[in-house]
């Protein structure tokens, strides 16, 4: 498959890109070749694609289902038991709708913890686009439990090699407080041989921190620390409450962050210290967290709120430039999931999109970045291309109905038993 999009804005000057297989192959002020897809990019810029760092993807099933809630009540009293009635069939469903929300605002990779890992893969496939589901692994101290768990992801894991490359399997034990010592220190022993990432949820509450304290005498980093367990492969979402030394650790042992702006406002859990972590060597990227608590996946949105949420935090409106959170979006993520994209370059994977120059909030277009962060949202994304297939054209995604007719009858089935 080739594709030549003619006469697009790439970097402020007018490009012909060419894309041929699963590749960016040229670029160049006027490419005069035969492709079997011509798109006439003609009013529309060309970015790369976006990268959601942490979501939930099914639980687009429970948006706006229980809302203005705390953080446990939440989970405890409307979430957890809703999701304990999911089957596979709602996952896949409930995934196919995040796809579709996500293509059509220019996301092409999310990184996901959910029940029914297959439910959550097959929907990957299906929708073209790419992602890193893991298993919710929780164990709540239990040793048989635990045993259940790790034989399942052992199986899961193998399972997962069914799957194109654009499922990439990880673990995902899901925070120290539902997940024993013994069970993250395997989940360290799997990850290492079989270059897996771990994704969990870390210090997002302070009542996380102060549990972990009085469970342990100490604070979550230094507890992950000190069982063996903090390595690069972690990709830890939240990251909320960290004094000095723990950020000093997370640093010394290249742990991935994830920035969560939208939940943690929602859920009031705190702020995300972006300028400690970015004053070190740690990589950081940003995520929208699960659709109970955001409620939508449109990482243009995210990026706002990341932005102006440090700015109004540190009382200092230079602080997160729109250009520097359009990053934590691309390429941050981009090299911390390990895929050639993130940047339109040749040689480069074709994940990326096209936004329409016309839309209404990006008139007039004096800088793209800024303009698509602080007033584009993902309505302004024309067409999404990941992998070199094009997944969005004219704002249309093939089979788009019969996901939301299908998404719908099992959110209201399960919300409604
Ligand atoms: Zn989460």
């Amino acid at each position: 498959m080739s594709i030549l999009i003619r006469k697009v804005q790439l970097n402020g000057e007018v490009r012909d890109i060419l894309v041929e297989g699963s590749l960016i192959k040229e670029i160049n002020a006027d490419l005069q070749m035969a492709a079997e897809i011509i798109i006439d990019g003609s009013g529309k810029a060309a970015l790369p694609s976006f990268f959601n760092g942490h979501t939930h993807a099914a639980m687009v099933l429970l948006r706006g289902y229980a809302d203005d809630l705390s953080l446990s009540e939440w989970l405890n009293n409307k979430i957890w038991p809703t999701e304990a009635r999911l089957t596979e069939e709602d996952v896949y469903w409930g995934t196919r709708l995040a796809c579709l929300e996500m293509i059509k605002s220019g996301t092409t990779f999310f990184n996901d913890m959910y029940w029914h890992f297959h439910g959550v893969a097959r929907a990957v496939e299906d929708s073209g686009i790419r992602a890193a589901p893991s298993a919710v692994f929780i164990d709540l101290y239990d040793k048989s439990k635990a045993a259940e768990q790790i034989a399942l992801n052992r199986r899961l894991f193998e399972e997962s090699k069914r799957y194109s490359n654009r499922v990439l399997f990880a673990l995902g034990p899901h925070a120290i407080y539902t997940v024993s010592k013994e069970s993250l220190q395997w989940a360290r022993d799997f990850a290492a041989e079989n270059d897996v990432f771990i994704h969990l949820h870390l210090s997002e509450t302070e009542k996380e921190v102060e549990d972990c304290i009085r469970q342990h005498g100490k604070r979550p980093v230094e507890y992950l620390h000190d069982i063996g367990f903090l390595g690069p492969q972690v990709i830890a979402a939240h990251a909320i409450w960290l004094e000095d030394r723990e950020i000093e650790l997370l640093e010394e042992h290249d742990v991935k962050l994830v920035y969560n702006p939208t939940s943690n406002m929602k859920l009031a859990s705190g702020v995300f210290p972006y300028t400690k972590i970015t004053d070190r060597e740690i990589a950081a990227v940003l995520g929208t967290d699960g659709c109970a608590s955001n409620n939508n996946l449109d990482m243009l949105e995210e990026m706002k709120f990341a932005a102006l949420l440090q700015k109004m935090n540190s009382n200092n409106p230079t602080v997160l430039s729109a250009h520097d959170v359009f990053q934590l979006a691309t390429a941050a993520p981009a090299r911390v999931f390990n895929i050639n994209s993130g940047s339109i370059e040749e040689g480069k994977v074709a994940d990326l999109i096209l936004v329409d120059l016309s839309d209404i909030n990006l008139v007039p277009n004096h800088q793209l970045i800024p303009n698509i962060v602080y007033s584009g949202n993902g309505g302004c994304v024309d067409t999404t291309i990941c992998d070199g297939k094009i997944l969005m054209q004219n704002k249309r995604v093939e089979g788009e109905e019969e996901v939301l007719e299908r998404a719908r009858e099992v959110a209201f089935a399960l919300t409604a038993s």
